[in-house]
């Protein structure tokens, strides 16, 4: 059944959509990966997503007529609607919109953000989230400017102010061999962690080139050609480290 509400002819725009995502959040989710990243990660999977101006145009109306459609699902799995990117807070207003809607029809939401993003942009879109999956890609501000080619600070500032109002986080870290693994990068970051008050889950991403064929088709340098995956034995080295922290890595 498709629930009628306000209309929104809010706009944005979108590289994609996965129907029925299940590693962004919870349960089965419906996924909306937006347009436009200021970071340029060099393990990026999304590379296409870089540019503001690529992608799609889509009204907020539209998305949620769709999003209605997967209702059950994702009622009977736990799951919602989840917005990433690219970077989602690119475009505040839109992912705003989408999630004010969700919340009105009882789904729930998760706003996936590298964080690298005004406290002021993100506060009112805080308003309608249920989740953040918030990505620190390192702890190190030297190795984070490496590997995403901007600051680390506003990213920790969102992490404080997300515990200080006590918002639902899961913290995602991607492991690179020979790039993000010194321990004492995962052990700054465990310690951080461990301050929070409001981490419900961390995850240790293993680094992997699925990514790599899209630098190519778009004629991009991918620095990471001879960087191995993460093997089993370097996750398990980094979720010790956690552990020392009283953490315990998904
Ligand atoms: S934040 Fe995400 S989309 Fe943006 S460059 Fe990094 S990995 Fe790619």
């Amino acid at each position: 059944m498709t629930i009628k509400t306000p209309q929104s002819q809010t706009k944005g725009r979108i590289h994609s959509i996965e129907t029925c995502g299940t590693v962004d959040g919870p349960g089965i989710r419906y996924v909306i990966f937006t347009q436009g990243c200021p970071l340029r990660c060099l393990y990026c999977h999304n590379a296409d997503c870089r540019y503001p101006n690529g992608g799609k145009e889509v009204t907020v109306d539209e998305l949620i007529e769709d999003i209605q459609k997967y209702h059950s699902y994702m009622k009977f799995s736990g799951g919602g609607v989840t917005i990433t990117g690219g970077e989602p807070l690119m475009q505040p207003e839109f992912v705003l919109e989408i999630f004010r809607r969700c919340q009105e029809l009882g789904i729930h939401t998760a706003l996936d953000t590298s964080g690298y993003v005004k406290l002021a942009t993100v506060k009112p879109v805080l308003d309608y989230v249920d989740l953040v999956l918030l990505d620190i890609k390192s702890f190190d501000p030297k190795i984070y400017h490496q590997v995403t080619s901007v600051s680390l600070e506003p990213t920790l500032n969102l992490a404080r102010y997300l515990s200080d109002i006590k918002k639902p986080v899961w913290i995602r870290f991607v492991l690179v061999p020979h790039l993000t693994d010194p321990p004492h990068n995962i052990r700054g970051l465990a310690e951080f962690v461990s301050d929070l008050k409001n981490v419900e889950r961390v995850e240790i991403l293993p680094f992997h080139k699925m990514g790599e064929y899209k630098w190519e088709q778009l004629g991009y340098e991918y620095q990471l050609k001879d960087t191995p995956s993460a093997s089993p034995e370097l996750v398990a080295t980094a979720k010790k480290i956690f552990a020392e922290y009283g953490i315990e890595v998904n």
